[in-house]
């Protein structure tokens, strides 16, 4: 069977077309049954002996992260998502608040760095919002911030951003590089362990909502400074326990760790690989639609595609219409997602590895009856 094949029969039937894993991917039955499973134990023997019970079920899922993003050596806390990873690590940052990111960083992003006293510059972009490592390597060593952050994939357009180049410089530089990886684990090669890396469960990954992580190099990790409890209690806690205190959905947590576990078998390579071919398909299939611009180049290697109406349609009204009168599921990136790079609103295509090209024709067809 194919990768795809695979991929599709492991999960539930499909109501429709979706093409939203940029937003939240289909989950495995395998995924849904582990959580399921973990919140029956919870009946059975009490929510807090469950939770032991899954400490090595967690693990497996701690060991497919510090595989997939080359943190061996790493602590890898599990959060409520992505933003919720940023701000921990921002919030216990040692030191000067200085950091150098996109043009087009994501929204939310830019919010959690201002809340936490960041003060923030563009690191050099070409036209389309690509990183220019070269620029960025003299910029950073002329004058180093604090930290040097980089969303490797972004949500509002498919550009496979340069994070290897990026990390090197960063390396050799001993700034600290922070990658959000929400849309970049289990699409791009993350394994350039960084000094940390965040991201979310439910997108490329295909685990439950509710749910990331943060991995945090330990040479980093000894630096920070979490707020809670206050550090002048001298409560004897290491950092990663500082970052996980408090409530958690264990069950997500267990459903995203089998998730990855998934991942790895399919092969993050062949993953890969095959979302590149999706991308392709896709860009090919909606190529010379009247009254929409594709962003991405044909041969961008992810499965991102960005619609940009050039003839006054409204991408959140589209994406309605879509789901209601097809059953095709999209995305509407409103400008806030990135208010430095956006101007308007874009319809999002993403998606996974099991995409036929019947199902991009019928969107192709469906996108243009759409006045
Ligand atoms: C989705 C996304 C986030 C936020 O992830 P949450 O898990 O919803 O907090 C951050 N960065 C990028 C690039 C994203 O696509």
């Amino acid at each position: 069977m194919s990768l795809a094949q695979r991929w599709r029969s492991a999960r539930p039937a499909v109501a429709g077309i979706h093409l939203d894993s940029g937003a939240c991917s289909r989950q495995s039955i395998a995924a849904i049954e582990a959580a399921a499973q973990h919140a029956r134990h919870e009946a059975e023997v009490g929510g807090y002996v469950a939770a032991e019970a899954a400490a090595p079920a967690l693990d497996a899922g701690r060991a497919a992260l510090a595989a997939l993003t080359g943190l061996a050596n790493a602590d890898i806390v599990f959060t409520t998502g992505a933003n919720n990873a940023l701000d921990l690590l921002l919030g216990a940052w040692p030191g000067e608040r200085r950091l150098a990111c996109l043009p087009g960083e994501y929204g939310p992003n830019l919010s959690i760095m201002a809340a936490n006293g960041f003060t923030v510059r563009a690191l050099p972009a070409d036209g389309d919002g690509r990183l220019d490592p070269e620029a960025a390597a003299r910029e950073l060593a002329a004058d180093p911030p604090a930290l040097v952050h980089l969303t490797a994939l972004a949500s509002h357009r498919g550009l496979a951003q340069p994070l290897a180049a990026l990390a090197a410089t960063c390396a050799e530089l001993g700034v600290p590089l922070v990658v959000d990886a929400a849309q970049a684990l289990g699409h791009l090669d993350c394994a350039v362990t960084p000094a940390a890396i965040y991201g979310s469960s439910r997108k490329w990954i295909a685990g439950p909502r509710g749910v990331g992580f943060l991995a945090i190099h330990r040479e980093l990790a000894r630096r920070l400074r979490p707020r809670l409890p206050p550090p002048e209690w001298n409560l004897p806690l290491t950092v990663s326990q500082r970052l996980e205190l408090g409530e958690a959905n264990i069950a997500a947590r267990v459903g995203f760790s089998v998730a990855l576990g998934e991942h790895l078998a399919y092969g993050p390579a062949e993953v890969r690989t095959r979302l590149a071919k999706v991308g392709r398909m896709t860009r090919d299939a909606v190529a010379g639609l009247k009254g929409w611009r594709v962003v991405e180049p044909r041969d961008e290697p992810t499965a991102i595609t960005t619609l940009v109406p050039t003839d006054g349609a409204d991408p959140q009204r589209v994406r309605a219409r879509l789901i209601a009168e097809h059953r095709i599921v999209t995305t509407y990136p409103e400008a806030q997602r990135a208010p430095f790079e956006m101007a308007a609103p874009v319809l999002r295509a993403s998606p996974h590895v099991d995409v036929t090209t019947e199902d991009l024709e019928r969107f192709a067809a469906a996108l243009a009856a759409e006045k």
